[in-house]
């Protein structure tokens, strides 16, 4: 007998869209379409959609940040993750100076063990290269972490050098791992931070002001160009604007092997965010900035037609009401970050509503080519026989407003406050198990599990 049966709605997959019903024993999708002879239970998904569940690669849950933790830690953010649709996150594990990378990863997996909800994986960020750590990023992979992520950018802290790049990319290639990029020239962003302090410019909108997108698109060129040099692939994280649009294009002519994502808030906020009045604008300071109403249009004709690979959330929670507010006086100690770990397949769904994608796209870029490229694919990002039950009933006509008040990260406020959806997904199972039922969660903390990724391979992609 089957554990769980979700009949009568259309299944969705990057490859297309069809009815069938879906038959799920023991954690695993173990049946598609046919007879499904008796179920424990039965889940009616009429004139809804059934997606795999969303796969968020790009999150940072339970972060240091100046001595204090982010919003969320591993249950709040897993919980508000699994209310939006998405049942997988890998989550960036960052290694302190003077620590090893297997301490770092110690340290994480402490932070999510009793308290994640859905299934994770972690990639490791690499801040001080020593000797020894180039000789783990060797045997990572085998431990199942199987991306090593590198800062550009924050000069002073988790800032590399080119050469610590290249070297990085060079033990990446030999061990089959993916190496993702924060893309901002630290340097050029530090003196124009200075240059602003210097002339008495504290506001929010001089984060913004301090890293205009020539500051982006140099570092996005300059990693890809080291990957070229590495014979390595590369992944560059939250990609704003044309200049780096154009370098991967460019990368992707000469043979690189470059993916890029976006994210949500990228879609739908400007700079003029940053301006808005009491302060308000430092909810928007995230990096690297928001652009324009033009980058946004760029980024989803990029997301349409495959220049781009997927839409991650950043989720980086700071609050408003206590940590953003050490920043009134001087915006570059406004702790950076996003929220919208809930909001996000929501958010760019509505592209479907707008016929700018179709819904199996839409479900390539929020599951299953970041699954493909994070080696959790077919396990993760597929509906399939044999991958696991991570499903989301969505009902596409579903509508709501999208308010503080709804949401159920540890944050104090949207960047989508007020925003009409339509939409939404209103069954979640992860692992077989119904863990969001009408909106509400009904799982339990701690039943998520640390996934071993398996390593980059174009070959299997
Ligand atoms: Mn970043
Ligand atoms: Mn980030």
């Amino acid at each position: 007998m089957l554990d769980l049966v979700i009949e009568n709605g259309v299944v969705v997959t990057a490859a297309g869209a069809s009815p069938a019903d879906v038959g799920i024993k023991d954690g695993r999708i173990v049946q598609l379409g046919g007879d499904m002879g008796d179920a424990e239970r039965i889940i009616d998904a009429q004139g809804n959609y059934v997606i795999p569940g969303g796969v968020d690669v790009h999150t940072h849950l339970d972060a240091p940040g100046n001595g204090h933790s982010s919003a969320d830690d591993f249950l709040s953010g897993t919980i508000a993750a699994a209310c939006g649709g998405t049942t997988t996150i890998v989550d960036f594990c960052q290694q302190a100076r003077g620590q090893s990378l297997h301490e770092a990863l110690d340290v994480w997996h402490a932070k999510a063990r009793d308290k994640a909800v859905i299934d994770y994986g972690f990639h490791i960020i690499v801040v001080d290269f020593t000797p020894g750590v180039e000789a783990e990023l060797i045997e990572l992979p085998d431990e199942g972490v199987s991306s090593f992520k590198l800062f550009l950018a924050y000069k002073g802290a988790q800032m590399v050098d080119d050469r610590t790049v290249v070297r990085t990319l060079h033990q990446a290639r030999r061990s089959g791992a993916l190496v993702m990029v924060h893309a901002e020239n630290g340097d050029a962003a530090d003196f124009l931070v200075e240059q602003n302090l210097a002339a008495g410019n504290t506001a929010p909108i001089y984060h913004a002001l301090s890293r205009p997108p020539l500051v982006e698109a140099e570092a996005t060129n300059r990693a890809i160009v080291l990957a070229e040099l590495a014979g390595a692939p590369i992944y560059i994280v939250h990609l704003t604007t044309r200049g780096s649009l154009d370098a991967v294009i460019a990368g992707r002519l000469r043979g690189v092997d470059v993916s890029a994502e976006t994210c949500t808030h990228y879609l739908y906020s400007t700079q003029d965010d940053l301006g808005r009045e009491n302060f308000e604008g430092a909810k928007w300071v995230f990096t690297p900035p928001a652009r324009t109403v033009d980058d946004q249009a760029l980024l989803w004709d990029a997301l349409a037609f495959g220049t781009l690979q997927a839409v991650s959330s950043d989720h980086g929670s700071w609050s408003f009401g206590e940590h953003r507010q050490r920043g009134r006086n001087n915006f570059a100690e406004i702790p950076n970050g996003a929220v919208g770990i809930e909001e996000r397949m929501m958010m760019v769904y509505q592209a479907v509503n707008q016929g700018r994608f179709s819904v199996s796209r839409f479900v390539d870029l929020v599951s299953t080519t970041p699954a493909r490229l994070f080696g959790l694919y077919p396990q993760k990002g597929s509906i399939a026989v044999g991958s696991d039950a991570d499903l989301v009933i969505w009902d596409p006509e579903a509508k709501t407003t999208i308010t503080q008040s709804m949401l159920h990260h540890g944050g104090d406020y949207s960047l989508y406050e007020g925003q009409k959806v339509r939409g939404l997904p209103t069954t979640v199972v992860s692992r077989g198990e119904v863990i969001v039922e009408d909106r509400v969660f009904v799982g339990m903390a701690g039943r998520g599990r640390f996934i071993k990724r398996k390593r980059f391979d174009r070959g299997r992609l």
